[in-house]
């Protein structure tokens, strides 16, 4: 049922810091294109699909949390150039 559908808030409501990177995955239910961020696999977050399958994220080995440590030591680099 569509109804049966609830959008899908991927970004928090609080304001977002440093530097973003998202990307599509796949829903290994219906195949549907997801789009998440890095943050959203570094904290394994449960997401969900445009069709309502929730998706649990998993970082294997960590890349995902290392990757977003490496976006935001470079968010900071930028911001004291930036002083
Ligand atoms: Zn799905």
């Amino acid at each position: 049922m569509v109804s049966d559908i609830r959008p899908t808030r991927l970004v928090q409501s609080r304001p977002l810091r440093g530097i973003i990177m998202d990307f599509d995955i796949e829903c290994p239910e219906c195949g549907t294109a997801v789009n998440v961020t890095l943050q959203d696999v570094g904290q394994r977050r449960t997401v969900r699909c445009r069709r309502g399958h929730s998706i649990k994220l998993e970082d294997q080995g960590g890349g995902a949390r290392k990757a977003q440590k490496a976006l935001d030591d470079l968010d900071r680099a930028i911001k004291r150039l930036g002083r």
